[in-house]
């Protein structure tokens, strides 16, 4: 089954997760205090069919697009059970109400993305940890601390977007995701954001654990 698996401060993967959570947190009135950083591991039928298909679509966009098809990403979403708290809560729970571990187990999934987002009926994800941070819930249950995830985003040729479209479920032809500009950008949001309209196009990889004390 998905399960995480701790990683050591040291590990490649803790570092480089750590060193984009730290630069994307740019809320200048939010703190945070990083905790701990999780590998999803992908185990199980249904996980290993979900990263053969955001793998093999991967190639196909890197075919037409090249290197930089893909991005790391931040989401968050709420969590209704004590996973990622700490080593011992490494399995996601079966309650529909925590889509944390929905997530975990069967990636994102279009059905559940309510109608009229900013940008359509997409996948949202950003570099910006903080505003990720604003979408992090912890859902009749108590803890101080906090999960999202960094996952793989296959992004290929990004199509900017000004204004919002709330209407939208694809990117215009010859894209491959839509990127919501900023206002100093001369578009509409606060911080950049990334959409993706397919659920092969990404894949959860790593959990990061915060709380939003500064220590
Ligand atoms: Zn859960």
């Amino acid at each position: 089954m998905v399960h995480l698996m701790p990683l050591g401060t040291n590990d490649p993967v803790y570092l480089e997760a750590k060193k984009r959570f730290v630069a994307g947190w740019q809320h200048p009135d939010k703190t945070y205090h990083l905790e701990a950083i999780y590998y999803i591991v992908q185990d199980g039928a249904e996980a290993q069919a979900h990263l053969a298909r955001n793998r093999a679509y991967l190639q196909a966009v890197k075919a037409r697009v090249g290197d930089g098809a893909e991005q790391y990403l931040f989401h968050g979403t709420r969590r209704a059970c004590h996973i990622g708290d700490d080593n011992n809560n490494l399995y996601p729970c079966n309650n529909p109400d925590c889509f944390f571990c929905s997530i975990m187990k069967c990636s994102f999934s279009l059905a559940h993305v309510g109608a009229h987002e900013m940008f359509g009926k997409g996948i949202y994800t950003s570099s910006v940890s903080s505003k990720a941070d604003g979408y992090v819930w912890n859902w009749h249950m108590h803890s101080h601390k906090h999960t999202m995830f960094l996952s793989n985003v296959v992004t290929g040729r990004v199509e900017p977007l000004l204004v919002p479209q709330p209407n939208r479920t694809a990117p215009d032809a010859g894209f491959d995701s839509t990127e919501g500009v900023t206002k100093p950008q001369g578009g509409s949001v606060e911080y950049p954001e990334t959409i993706v309209y397919r659920e092969d196009a990404i894949l959860p990889s790593v959990v990061v654990v915060y709380t939003r004390q500064h220590k």
